[in-house]
């Protein structure tokens, strides 16, 4: 099975960083739960946050490697994260650094788009994120995807789909793959 996963808030804890980043800017207390959407930060805010080498400090989050194992024991998985084709050297680092053997570099996509395209071009079947959008934009063209909510309250916002499994837990993400994966054998 051809499985991608989403980097952000999936892989790695960028949404922490973010408010920290946005509340120091802006003077401002934000806290996880009030971020419902992406759209809460201003576009200069994720520009200047990336554009200030925030994506090398990122933390891993505590699950990543475990539930990357798993994947890697499923089939072929790629991560595909929206981040710009100028930041494909800083992010190979910190996977070496983080996920050293867990990942293949051949297998990273950058976009700045969406996802679906990708997706289609590789053959994905199964997409996991943390993004509601992405995650109904490929249901929607008919691939599965796995809802990964064990940290963004965004995930509060999601709508029934046929297509979209929601995880709130890497339990539940790894009892939805193979579920899916059945589909498939
Ligand atoms: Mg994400």
């Amino acid at each position: 099975m051809r499985i991608g996963i989403d980097l952000d808030d999936v892989i790695s804890d960028l949404l922490s960083e973010l408010i920290d980043f946005y509340n120091k800017k802006y003077d401002d207390v934000a806290v996880r739960e009030d971020i419902f959407t992406w759209d809460f930060f201003p576009k200069e805010i994720h520009e200047n946050f990336a554009s200030s080498g925030g994506y090398k400090n990122l933390k891993l989050i505590p699950e990543a490697k475990e539930l990357l194992a798993f994947l890697n024991s499923i089939g072929e998985v790629s991560i595909i994260t929206i981040r710009n084709e100028e930041y494909r050297e800083e992010t190979v680092k910190w996977l070496e650094e983080n996920l050293h053997g867990l990942y293949k570099k051949e297998n990273l996509y950058l976009t700045s788009g969406n996802k679906i395209e990708v997706c289609k071009k590789i053959g994905i079947q199964l997409l996991i994120d943390d993004s509601l959008r992405f995650t109904k934009q490929v249901a929607d063209k008919g691939i599965y995807a796995i809802l990964f909510d064990n940290r963004t309250p965004m995930f509060r916002n999601a709508e029934e789909h046929p297509k979209v499994y929601k995880a709130k837990s890497i339990e539940e993400v790894k009892k939805y793959v193979l579920m899916i994966k059945d589909i498939f054998d």
